[in-house]
């Protein structure tokens, strides 16, 4: 009888394991995935769930997207936080209305060539979404292979082709079964081959480890300092967004100028939104999300 392979081992630890996610659920199409899995880049689970199925309950096709307005999916996504993401998940839905019929593509070069999708969202949803075989590399996976394979305690802060091809080593041939190995090794990082405290004596390859067989100890202290958010132009912009969010037309400047004190941090905040494509100016003294409303001029406003 072969010994299991590594796949093996976290494939079925996974299906006793996993998570129950919506987006996993067999039903799921290419479209609802594709939106987890920008929703999910930089934002954990708990609080993309309710902004995940109030998107497709608004916008259950990428045709449904693209008819709406970019304020309106800026609205949408709410306090999920990188509000760009928002913007280009809607350049994403009319590019997949303009080449592809308004069908997801199933060809990983199409899925790349999309706005806002790369290497990471493209490889997920051909493998989630239409079982293909592919290295499905995020954070999790290379942190569980670097220990698992290479012996070494953490993953540098990006993805390089050699994490793609190491990761592709280790799937299975079956695509069907490669697909299930990836999720399969990014649940394992999420949950158990954790950044600062592995859960080993859980692990389903801790007698194979490389890390675990070398001795050594998880990191003691954060990898990643917190990032500091009150005081920054990161929360400024929230607070500014906040208010052009709730505003269901142009907001004067008057207003705006009342969520953060220091003009000059709340000019370079603002100034900071035009510049990313989420905000626009509605003559000289007010501003709306960007193509929220009737277009210019609304002389009145400020007076
Ligand atoms: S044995 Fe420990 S270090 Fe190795 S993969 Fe499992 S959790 Fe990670």
């Amino acid at each position: 009888m072969t010994e299991p392979t590594f796949a093996d081992l976290v494939s079925r630890w996974y299906e006793e394991n996993a998570r129950d996610l919506p987006w996993r659920k067999p039903d799921v199409g290419a479209w609802a995935i594709l939106v987890s899995e920008v929703m999910l880049q930089q934002t954990p689970v708990v609080r993309v769930l309710p902004a995940w199925e109030a998107w497709l309950a608004r916008w259950p096709v990428p045709a449904a997207l693209a008819a709406d307005s970019p304020a309106e999916a800026i609205r949408m996504w709410g306090r999920l936080g990188y509000p760009r993401r928002a913007l280009r998940l809607r350049e994403c839905a009319v590019a997949i209305v303009e080449r592809h019929g308004g069908s997801v593509p199933d060809r990983l070069d199409q899925l790349l060539a999309l706005p806002g999708v790369g290497t990471y969202t493209a490889r997920a949803v051909a493998a989630f979404a239409y079982g293909q075989r592919h290295p499905v590399v995020d954070t999790n996976v290379r942190r569980v292979v670097c220990r698992a394979i290479a012996g070494e305690p953490d993953a540098g802060p990006t993805t390089r082709p050699a994490d793609l091809v190491a990761t592709e080593e280790l799937l299975p041939e079956e695509p069907a079964a490669a697909a299930l190995a990836s999720a399969a090794f990014m649940e394992l990082g999420a949950l158990i081959c954790t950044a600062r405290t592995p859960r080993c004596g859980q692990c389903p390859v801790e007698s194979t480890c490389a890390w675990r067989a070398s001795g050594q100890e998880a990191p003691a202290g954060p990898t990643r300092r917190p990032q500091r958010y009150a005081g920054t132009d990161r929360q400024v912009r929230g607070l500014l967004l906040g208010v052009l969010r709730e505003a269901t037309g142009p907001v004067p400047h008057q207003r705006l100028d009342q969520v953060w004190a220091d003009d000059v941090q709340r000019a370079r905040a603002l100034a900071g939104l035009v510049e990313d494509g989420l905000v626009e100016p509605v003559g000289a003294e007010a501003f709306r999300l960007v193509g929220d409303g009737p277009s210019l001029p609304l002389p009145d406003l400020a007076r």
